[in-house]
């Protein structure tokens, strides 16, 4: 009995766990927006979106308003028909992060029905690559920390057995970037690979200058440099650097990354699930870059992602910013520097509902 007899959606505000800064922002809170199917036979399915700090009323308004009463009496098993029959519906605000926001706490709802119906976790249903994937950090690597305190935390997870660490770029001046890049280095050596990530902050011309600036130090990538709809200036970046270009984290649609791929503007895509529209257009994305030869590192999410990265044969990272452990009963497993996707049946998150219902602010 996969009839869909049951959708609701609530919001949750989640308080960042730390201060975190970048190049144009500060991450306030988490607004969490939630979606519970739950059909006839009593099954439950429970997925999620996220922003980091506004526009989570207007993502619940259009889930009420619009998707959630269409898929009464609808066959979860469905997904990829759902996904396209809510698409449709939105077709007059696509494609957008509203939307896709809205689409992703449906999909991964039908997911998590999916995976649990079918007694098998997501990183086995989505795909079945391995259950251990490596780990970055990016916890430790905030703007606003000092070099002092960038070198701490990356010598910490050298010492865990991590594989990178990531750090934030953006400062008003190339050199004092290149400098906590530089002193990063030096502490962990050349192994240890570091991200570098400037959250879509430079112009061309600041960009080639800070490509030129971080290349003695051997970034692993430089993440979302540029505005995100600015593709040819990300090719021509790509073109000049020896540094791997990372995008994705900024994306709503398949097709915005088939435009970056093709056009050789991106060597490691960053799909985000919430932000692409859910676990059904990420898992594309990632079959995508596959094809082009391109890597797979998602943005933020572990709790969801470490499962997607574990599916597919060109998942490569995790991005560790823990943000879901005030509302859920299990925490994401790393064991000698490899997060272990969950095993139980579902999407691999355990909520707590009463902790979740305590943050609830509509
Ligand atoms: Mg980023």
């Amino acid at each position: 009995m996969s009839i869909i007899a049951n959708a609701t959606a609530l919001l949750a505000d989640i308080a960042v766990e730390t201060d975190r800064t970048d190049a144009v922002q500060s991450f306030v809170k988490q607004e969490t927006i939630l979606v519970r199917l739950a059909t006839a036979d009593g099954t439950e399915g429970t997925g999620y979106a996220y922003t980091i700090g506004t526009g989570g009323t207007s993502v619940l308004a259009l889930l009420r308003d619009h998707l959630l009463p269409l898929l009464a009496g609808k066959d979860a098993r469905n997904v990829e028909g759902l996904w396209q029959e809510l698409f449709a519906l939105t077709r007059a605000t696509t494609t957008g992060v509203i939307t896709s926001l809205a689409l992703a706490a449906v999909d991964t709802a039908l997911w998590d029905l999916r995976c649990k119906r079918a007694g098998e976790p997501l990183w086995r249903l989505a795909g079945g690559h391995r259950q251990q994937v490596p780990v970055y950090d990016t916890e430790g690597g905030w703007l606003h920390l000092s070099p002092d305190d960038l070198v701490k935390s990356a010598l910490a997870a050298k010492e865990a057995g991590w594989a990178g660490v990531k750090i934030k770029v953006g400062k008003p001046h190339a050199a004092e970037d290149a400098a906590r890049l530089r002193a990063v280095r030096e502490a962990v050596g050349p192994d240890l690979h570091v991200m570098t990530d400037a959250n879509q902050s430079q112009s061309l011309s600041g960009a080639l200058r800070l490509a030129t600036a971080l290349e003695p130090y051997d970034p692993y990538w430089l993440e979302e440099p540029m505005p995100a709809d600015d593709i040819s200036g990300h090719a021509r970046l790509a073109r000049a650097t020896r540094i791997p270009v990372a995008v994705g984290e900024s994306m709503y649609s398949p097709a915005q990354f088939r435009s970056y791929l093709e056009s050789g503007a991106a060597s490691v895509v960053q799909v985000d699930a919430a932000r692409v529209g859910g676990i059904t257009p990420w898992l594309k994305v990632a079959h995508l870059a596959e094809a082009f030869n391109v890597l797979v590192c998602p943005h933020f999410l572990m709790e969801l992602h470490v499962s997607l990265v574990a599916a597919v044969a060109n998942g490569a990272y995790v991005e560790h910013i823990p943000q879901l452990r005030a509302v859920t009963r299990t925490e994401l497993a790393v064991r000698d520097g490899l997060a272990v996707a969950p095993d139980a049946p579902g999407i691999g998150i355990d909520w707590d509902m009463d902790a979740v219902d305590d943050r609830r602010v509509a």
